[in-house]
């Protein structure tokens, strides 16, 4: 099956302009089986989740990106403290220790690599050193690829889970119409339920795919 991980609606997310509906339309053309609704620190209530996901007839699941110490990390399953407070890190490993959630890092290495950090006079850093980060071992996947990363950014983050092997897994982040399932993730099991995804993503049992048929650079918003 095939999951699209990482998506923001509008208006629960500021920063998308993208609907419910224009998402669940797009990631349904490229064939994705389910969508992940991963708003800025703030989480769909299940009643609605579920109402919405039989309105849109697409299974929605249930996700989290969150602000934390270490820049945003994807939470799915259900989390203990109240979003308003903010997570460090470690206060997520630790409840991660149950089994009950599942943590992917998005975009490990945004803004450092490709044209726009080198207009910024950025250097990139080496794939060691991105291996070498502390969210890197201590989430449960790595999102290999998004519509808000560049090509070489991809290939950083591939070089780096080179040099440390992780679970990797592929979201659009689509925070525009049409951009949905761009980037997804094939689950090698059936995945029906949040609790579902979040053994699956615990397990590794996942490789990322892009679908938007495209070989050319990435131009993220
Ligand atoms: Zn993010
Ligand atoms: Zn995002």
């Amino acid at each position: 099956v095939l999951v699209d991980l990482h998506a923001h609606t509008a208006p629960r997310s500021s920063c998308s302009r993208a609907t419910l509906e224009d998402l669940v339309a797009a990631a349904r053309t490229r064939g994705v089986d389910a969508l992940c609704l991963t708003e800025h620190d703030v989480a769909w209530p299940a009643d609605e989740l579920a109402a919405a996901s039989r309105l849109v007839g697409m299974p929605l699941l249930a996700g989290v990106e969150l602000s934390t110490d270490v820049g945003h990390v994807l939470a799915y399953g259900p989390l203990r403290r109240p979003l308003w407070a903010k997570y460090r890190l470690e206060q997520l490993v630790e409840e991660a220790e149950d089994g009950e959630i599942a943590l992917v890092l998005p975009h490990p290495v945004r803004r450092e690599a490709g044209e726009r950090a080198a207009r910024a006079g950025r250097t990139p850093p080496v794939p060691a050193e991105v291996a070498a980060r502390t969210a890197w071992r201590h989430v449960h996947a790595v999102e290999a690829a998004s519509t808000q990363t560049t090509t070489a950014e991809h290939d950083l983050v591939a070089a780096a889970l080179l040099a440390a092997p992780r679970p990797a897994v592929a979201g659009s982040d689509a925070h525009a119409p049409k951009r949905a399932g761009t980037f997804a993730t094939r689950f090698q099991r059936p995945v029906r339920s949040t609790a579902d995804l979040v053994e699956e993503l615990r397990a590794g049992r996942v490789a990322p795919v892009r679908l938007d048929g495209e070989e050319q650079p990435n131009h993220p918003e």
